[in-house]
């Protein structure tokens, strides 16, 4: 059988391929806040309806008290918006009820790295978005998808038992992040480390001592991987009991979550509850060693990249710099 043939089959199987018509988003927005007006109402694509000054206002607080947060989720009468915080410039993207939400999500935060947060033209600059943001929607969903040389070959190495699962490696990322530099340089944290750097090399600017920062001694980086350990044995056999919400008859039960399962089995109510939607309230490890059951477990830092147990001159003796003129 051909494979790009089998590729289609199993992506039609999904559901990853639907069928009929796509669905969109039915407005994007750029709202400004302004320090005496509060929350402004920019632009909107299309221009017919645009939002209220206390739609805006919503949306600004979907961001917390301080805009603190990147993403705001809010319901407004006309449907749910979805926003972008960059102070003091917000996007928000007003959803069709068939929408779905993370998958808008996703696109927005592709999305806003093709924004000109600085424009002068927000009437084009807010069209072209829209634009794009249907061409990025269309890309990551049913058949567009397919045309993803990446995901093709994943599929196909896949039902070729050339690769059987995707796991993740859970990294704590120490990074060093410059969102001053974001209006001049973009938003790619390593990119924008990396001009500062020629930067300083060409004697336009000049780096100073900023904090400390975690970097391995034995390799230099900075990603680690968190450990537990038993307090008593130091063990690190430990057994994880969870305390869980079930969402379906609303009660508590206790389960040990071991790898590769899809769904557990609610202690109360017998349903099937897929972990994906599972609400963790406690954990409690219990040590399978000597048997002690914690709450204060010792917690060892690993560097993601060697292995090395980080100890105190690993996790403070790095240089934070911070960029001065000349
Ligand atoms: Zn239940
Ligand atoms: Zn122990
Ligand atoms: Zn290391």
């Amino acid at each position: 059988m051909d494979c790009n043939f089998k590729t289609q089959a199993a992506l039609s199987k999904t559901g990853l391929i639907r069928h009929g018509e796509e669905k969109v988003p039915k407005a994007i927005y750029s709202i400004w806040w302004d320090d005496n007006l509060g929350p402004s109402v920019g632009r909107s694509y299309p221009e017919m309806d645009s939002l209220t000054s206390e739609e805006a206002l919503i949306i600004f607080m979907g961001h917390g008290v301080n805009r603190e947060a990147e993403i705001g989720y809010s319901k407004l009468p006309r449907g749910l918006a979805i926003s972008y915080m960059k102070p003091p410039n917000c996007i928000a993207i007003l959803l069709d009820q068939e929408d779905n939400a993370s998958a808008i999500e996703r696109n927005l935060l592709r999305l806003v790295k093709y924004i000109d947060f600085n424009s002068d033209k927000w009437d084009t600059e807010l069209q072209r978005a829209f634009e794009l943001l249907h061409e990025l929607i269309d890309e990551t969903s049913g058949a567009g998808l397919l045309t993803n040389p990446g995901v093709k070959k994943l599929v196909e190495d896949m039902l070729e038992k050339r690769v059987s699962v995707i796991t993740p490696k859970h990294v704590l990322r120490a990074s060093v992040r410059y969102p001053d530099a974001y209006d001049y340089f973009g938003t790619d944290d390593d990119e924008v480390v990396r001009i500062l750097k020629d930067l300083e090399e060409e004697d336009i600017l000049v780096s100073r001592t900023y904090g400390r920062r975690v970097e391995c001694r034995q390799c230099g980086e900075s990603d680690l991987i968190v450990e537990l350990l038993c307090p008593r044995c130091d063990s690190n056999d430990i057994h994880k009991v969870y305390t869980l919400f079930c969402p379906k008859c609303s009660n508590q039960f206790h389960a040990v979550l071991m790898d590769d399962i899809a769904e557990v089995t609610c202690l109360s109510c017998k349903q099937p509850v897929k972990v994906s939607e599972l609400a963790i309230l406690d954990v409690e490890p219990l040590c399978n060693h000597c048997g002690t059951a914690s709450n204060d477990p010792r917690i060892v830092f690993r560097c993601a990249s060697c292995g090395k147990h980080l100890r105190g001159a690993d996790l403070l003796a790095g240089t934070g710099l911070a960029y001065y003129q000349k």
